[in-house]
């Protein structure tokens, strides 16, 4: 029986640049999934300490492990890591997981060489730890990848059968879940403008699996409930 946790990971300042600075604080979610098998964690947080990152996004966050046995998991027993893309509030912690194979599309490691994309020692992946995300592939019982580009160009979203049904870790293929709920992603979350059209097909194709729950990785709020 799968069940996701969500799990606060706390909080960045966006800063004067950036397209929700208005919002000020973004919270920052990322999720386990706990299966027969073991746990699959999807995101891990920014980290603390590096220059750049502090100085615009001043990050307040927990250690994955201490939020992690906190909902009573322990690390140890993580069978994978799943980015839903490598922005650099996504990927900090995969460190502190020690061995744990780490999924990713092609396309995402592909993008995240590009300059200011990410902090490129967070994203980095030791080829031993790398795993290739193929679209619609069960990575452990119940927990399933679906490539969603739009936010990024190798976005990829979580699909969960629980004993509630479908939940649906949506990622930043959306923002809200009150984009979620109708219309389209907005542009400002999209790579950039010239990926509106496929961050709207992705959108809908999540839409069409009729969820049971869906989960945002910086809303608090969950469709569904
Ligand atoms: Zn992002």
């Amino acid at each position: 029986m799968a069940t996701v946790h969500r799990l606060d990971m706390g909080h960045v300042e966006l800063p004067e640049s950036h397209p929700r600075a208005a919002d000020g604080t973004c919270p920052i979610f990322c999720f386990a999934v706990t299966t027969h098998d073991g746990t699959v964690v999807v995101d891990t947080g920014p980290r603390a300490g590096h220059p750049f990152i502090d100085e615009l996004y001043a990050p307040q966050v927990r250690s994955i492990v201490d939020v992690l046995n906190g909902e009573g998991i322990d690390e140890r027993h993580v069978l994978a890591i799943v980015n839903t893309h490598l922005h650099f509030d996504h990927c900090g912690q995969n460190y502190l997981l020690g061995s744990a194979p780490v999924w990713v599309t092609d396309e995402e490691v592909e993008a995240a060489t590009a300059e200011f994309y990410t902090v490129p020692e967070w994203a980095e992946i030791p080829p031993d730890r790398r795993r290739r995300t193929v679209d619609g592939e069960l990575i452990a019982p119940e927990v399933r990848l679906l490539h969603t580009p739009g936010h990024t160009p190798g976005h990829q979203s979580v699909c969960v059968d629980t004993p509630d049904g479908l939940e649906l870790i949506v990622g930043q293929t959306c923002f809200s879940c009150a984009e979620f709920e109708g219309g389209p992603p907005a542009i400002t979350d999209m790579h950039d403008e010239s990926w509106l059209e496929v961050g709207q097909a992705s959108l809908d194709r999540l839409r069409s699996l009729s969820p049971a729950a869906a989960h945002f990785s910086h809303d608090l709020a969950v469709f569904g409930r």
